[in-house]
């Protein structure tokens, strides 16, 4: 018999007619024998075990109790219309429920037959119920087989249309047998031997009925890795590509400018991290490759100084280099900051952000064509067509996440050969994310923070005590030093949230009399914006009242308190991020995360890790487990897909790195793509990546 093609329309399987079809396509993406296939369970049932009534328990995830149906009752109108039917083992009784097909429900269940139910049971009423339950005929179960029972995640809407668990069992399994021939294998044969992974058509068919557990846990294993495989097969293959199309500016020489500041500008001695990744960009940047680097570096580590040196060996080799930040006032601070460093030392450092217009502007971009311009610092603004340098060799992207890749791509063209490319982020990424989403970059770690840095305070408190808070807040503000004091404001609710924010200034005011105070919001037009800011960097104010608009990069470091007013209402990331902000001088800082009373266990567990912790690299670990890889700061815009059908970044991570090295290993034994055995694979890569739009643009 012929080998199936898994390509067939799913109506030509036995037991899918036009109607069903129409279902599967529209709910749940099946169209073809190789998409069901494809279908994999959420999870395997113990279906082996039934239940008595009176064993249940309100959180049980599913059960399966056996007795009879004792009665019908229609209840409720309308929308909520719906049958019950009163179910009794004998020990107990529980009212199963159904919203749709009620005709057909008290038609085809009969009382006084023995039927095994199936359903997830909930307490309504102060009585069990199990809505929408699998009914089985007892007669008609095999237990001994069903210990191991696939159990699919089935969108609402397919379910209201028929397809139920027992449906997808049915299907899967009419697939299984019509699919006679063993699926080829995709991954190369000695991969597979030398990692003993289970065979690809092993694993397709065991991972819908395993059988037992250690089958489940191979072929899970199997198919986890053969996914990451190929995520990654396509991520280092991208960038072999990449360093051999474009060869990197050659910067091997340490000169004059690294070497002045070095020894005479330096106002504190490099960290250890500082020093090493510093020595990592110097390699990178003369080895005759592109560099393409992310350097991860917790709030306050010192990335800005690590960048200024950096930019200065670009300098050294004749280079302009520039750096790209998110917002005007980050800009204005690294112009500060880069000339406050440099000093006298004969670097030319210009701004360019929306701001700087007219003659100012031009002179700038006349300088820089020159070169006589060494350091550009700006916003988007560099980014525009008409700004050109006479040979730019460094980017520094600062803040990664703000940007999309496509705004990155534009700074490449800013050369003939593009230029080395650093990418700063204080969002720290997950080792497994970053090997996933920035595969293609390179990355350095600063994993230490300069002397003398006190971690920040952290405490949770409930508004009744908000007066305790503002005396903490004064006490702070009597030594002399500064207070932040932050409110949030989202889109969907921003009415809201700026009334919210006024009546604390209000209130703040009034507590206050004695201090002046500043504002900052979204809402405000850019000069008031950054008004009220300097008027706070400059200490003339002494508490700032703010959105988040201070999250990134602000630099007071006289700040040494934060309040964060509702602070159940930001996640993680952005905790920490705000909380960057204080106890970036060297006295102690505090950060008061103040809540009502009424929270959710998982707003509880996120502030009490605020409190335990300041350690980003731990804190976007925890918030990549409580709300999964997609949620993290800059993935979406990395054009990745999180749709990962198997395998689990959290859980995972041993995975991701052995199917790197895997793939490096396949990538070095087979770089231009011609051994026979792994044509199957660069097949497999190919079809992948037409399928999938987003895959595409992993890189
Ligand atoms: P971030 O990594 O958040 O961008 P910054 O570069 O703004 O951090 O650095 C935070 C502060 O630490 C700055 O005031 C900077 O001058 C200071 N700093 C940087 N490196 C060191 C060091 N090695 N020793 C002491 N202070 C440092
Ligand atoms: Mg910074």
């Amino acid at each position: 018999m012929p080998g199936i093609d898994l390509n067939t329309d799913i109506t030509y399987l036995h037991g899918v007619g036009p109607a069903r079809a129409k279902v599967l396509k529209e709910t749940m993406g099946i169209a073809t024998f190789g998409q069901l296939l494809g279908y994999f369970p959420l999870r395997h049932i113990d279906r082996s075990r039934i239940y008595y009534t009176h064993e249940l328990q309100p959180d049980m995830p599913y059960v399966q109790l056996c007795g009879k149906i004792i009665g019908f009752e229609h209840l409720g109108v309308g929308s909520k219309r719906r049958i019950v039917a009163h179910f009794t083992d004998g020990h107990g009784v529980v009212d199963l429920v159904w919203f749709n097909s009620l005709k057909y429900i008290e038609q085809s269940y009969k009382q006084d037959v023995l039927y095994v139910v199936f359903g997830k049971p909930t307490v309504f009423n102060s009585r069990f119920n199990i809505t929408h339950p699998e009914m089985e005929r007892a007669d008609r179960v095999e237990l001994s087989r069903m210990a191991m029972q696939p159990h699919y995640s089935i969108p609402e809407k397919a379910m209201k249309r028929g397809i139920t668990q027992r449906v997808m069992v049915s299907l899967i399994t009419s697939l299984l047998q019509l699919l006679q021939q063993p699926l080829p294998e995709v991954l190369p044969p000695s991969l597979v031997a030398s990692m003993r992974l289970v065979g690809r058509d092993q694993a397709m068919r065991a991972i819908h009925f395993p059988g037992n557990s250690s089958v489940l846990s191979q072929v899970s294993y199997r198919l986890k890795f053969e996914e990451l495989f190929f995520i990654q097969l396509n991520i280092l293959r991208y960038s072999r590509q990449r360093q051999q199309r474009y060869r990197g500016l050659p910067m091997s020489c340490v000169g004059d400018f690294f070497n002045t500041f070095f020894h005479t500008r330096l106002p504190f001695p490099l960290t250890g991290a500082q020093k090493r990744v510093i020595r990592e960009m110097r390699i990178d940047m003369g080895s005759g490759r592109q560099m393409n680097r992310l350097l991860q570096g917790d709030v306050g580590s010192g990335k800005t100084l690590v960048a200024l040196m950096t930019m200065l060996l670009a300098l050294d080799n004749g280079y302009q280099a520039c750096i790209m930040a998110p917002t005007e006032i980050l800009a204005e601070q690294h112009l500060q900051s880069f000339r406050s460093f440099l000093g006298d030392m004969p670097v030319r450092v210009e701004l360019l952000t929306g701001k700087v217009t007219g003659r100012k502007r031009k002179e700038v971009l006349a300088a820089l064509k020159t070169g006589e311009v060494h350091i550009l610092v700006g916003t988007h603004a560099v980014i525009e067509d008409n700004v050109a340098f006479h040979n730019l060799g460094l980017v520094v992207v600062d803040e990664q996440h703000r940007f999309g890749v496509a705004q990155r791509g534009k700074l490449w063209r800013k050369n003939v050969t593009p230029p080395h490319v650093l990418v700063m982020t204080a969002t720290p990424i997950p080792r497994t994310l970053a090997m996933t989403v920035y595969g293609d970059l390179d990355v350095s770690i600063i994993d230490e923070l300069p002397p003398g840095r006190k971690p920040v305070k952290t405490v949770h408190r409930y508004e009744s005590r908000r007066a305790d808070v503002y005396a903490g807040v004064q006490k702070q503000i009597e030594l002399g030093r500064q207070a932040y004091v932050v409110f949030p404001l989202i889109k969907e609710s921003e009415k809201m949230d700026l009334q919210n924010l006024e009546a604390g200034y209000e209130r703040l005011c009034t507590l206050f009399p004695q201090y002046r105070l500043s504002k900052v919001h979204g809402q405000m037009k850019p000069q008031e914006k950054d008004r009220e800011m300097e008027l706070f960097a400059s200490g003339q104010t002494q508490i700032l009242v703010a959105t988040t608009v201070i999250e990134v990069g602000v630099n007071v470091p006289n700040a040494s308190v934060m309040v964060i007013e509702n602070a159940d209402r930001f996640g993680l990331a952005q905790l920490h991020q705000l909380r960057g902000r204080v106890g970036r001088g060297a006295e102690q800082s505090y950060c008061v995360l103040v809540t009502s009373h009424k929270l959710s266990e998982e707003t509880r567990r996120r502030l009490q890790i605020m409190t335990e912790t300041n350690d980003g690299f731990e804190i976007a670990e925890a918030d990549m487990k409580m709300r999964g890889p997609g949620a993290l700061d800059g993935t979406q815009q990395s054009g990745i897909a999180f749709e990962l059908k198997v395998a689990d970044l959290v859980r995972d991570a041993q995975i991701v790195q052995q199917a790197r090295d895997a793939a490096r290993r396949v990538l070095e034994a087979d770089p231009t793509a011609s051994l026979p055995g792994n044509l199957p694979m660069w097949q497999h890569l190919a079809t992948l990546k037409s399928q999938t739009v987003d895959w595409s643009s992993i890189s």
